[in-house]
């Protein structure tokens, strides 16, 4: 049995957002080892270019630390410093290192989106952290004008506070409309309808991870002077 993950609710207004659920109940479905899988899920497994969550599973007379979250097949294993028995628990996600990576996943959406518009160059390769994030394009030959201009092209966006979409389309809409900006033949065929993410008039793409409400969050300037700190 797959896991159903409930940051990949359809976003519809609901409180929390589905991408800002931090804590939720569940039941423990299946033991391994140092793992168990439960039910459904809050906790991001690692993939595609983001880190795993951590944070903490409680139960009845007792509670474990969530070290590492993997995904195979559709089954998400929580690997834990202690196993809980078989049935509920309740999981609480470390929000400060979430969140971090939702601002630098958005932003990566941001810079990915515009540098396709202006400079035809695709996303091939992302990683992200906590405190920073490197995004690859091919082609790239930036020169220091370029990057000023990605620069201030991105703080436009966030100035202008786009929300940040999250819905269900056709394929072979979505394969019409961002013609190479992204690698849609990693998507099984089979998958017909895609979860796509658009950033205002930035970025229209297929993702599963985890986003901002708004652009505006990506940046908190007027706290810290700086990117994803807080
Ligand atoms: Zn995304």
């Amino acid at each position: 049995m797959t896991t159903r993950v409930l940051y990949m609710e359809d976003r519809q207004g609901q409180e929390p957002d589905p991408c800002y659920v931090r804590e939720f109940d569940a039941t423990v479905v299946e033991q391994g080892p140092d793992f168990v899988v439960l039910d459904q899920t809050a906790f991001y497994a690692e993939g595609g270019g983001q880190p795993y969550d951590t944070g903490a599973l409680s139960w009845s007379g007792g509670e474990a630390k969530v070290l590492r979250v993997t995904k195979e097949k559709g089954v998400i294993r929580h690997h834990l410093d202690r196993l809980p028995p078989v049935g509920p628990v309740h999981g609480i996600i470390d929000w400060d290192r979430r969140y971090a990576h939702m601002r630098y996943h958005t932003s990566q959406h941001l810079l990915s989106g515009l540098v396709w518009r202006i400079y035809a160059a695709r996303t091939v390769g992302n990683q992200l952290y906590a405190d920073r994030a490197r995004v690859d394009f091919q082609p790239a030959s930036f020169m220091p004008e370029d990057l000023t201009r990605i620069e201030a092209e991105c703080n436009r966006a966030i100035e202008a506070a786009h929300e940040v979409r999250i819905f269900q389309e056709d394929r072979v809409v979505v394969d019409s409309k961002i013609g190479d900006r992204s690698l849609l033949d990693l998507i099984p065929a089979s998958i017909r309808r895609l979860r796509v993410i658009q950033v205002g008039t930035a970025d229209y793409c297929p993702c599963g991870g985890t986003h901002l409400k708004n652009t505006s969050r990506t940046y908190c300037a007027a706290r810290h002077g700086g990117w994803g700190c807080c």
